[in-house]
């Protein structure tokens, strides 16, 4: 039987006891179509970016490609969940809402 652990936590979660949730994140360079001449809004960008690593020779796609693309993969308990959907980018200063003021 597999065991998942949380990522943010480390603790084991027993699937008979909570929900795992799985983040799964792309991080990728934004490119500019604005300068080309075509309007192809509904281009794949992602092939793009697989046409710039695939140009790369490999050892500098190594390097250079976790630059321009990144795909992160996590598996969260409910708690770690919660506290990733409160502050996705680890932003340091939080807005807290605070409704017991105004
Ligand atoms: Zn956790």
């Amino acid at each position: 039987m597999i065991h998942h652990s949380c990522d943010g936590c480390k603790r084991l979660i027993d699937p008979s006891q909570a929900l795992r949730y799985v983040v799964r994140m792309e991080i990728y360079a934004a490119t500019d179509v604005n300068n080309t001449d075509e309007s192809d809004d509904d281009r794949d960008h992602l092939a793009e970016i697989q046409d710039i690593l695939e140009q790369m020779d490999d050892s500098e796609s190594e390097a250079i490609g976790g630059e321009v693309y990144q795909q992160l993969r996590f598996d969260l308990c409910p708690q770690c969940r919660e506290k990733f959907l409160s502050n996705p980018i680890s932003r340091e200063a939080v807005t807290q809402l605070d409704f017991s003021q105004n």
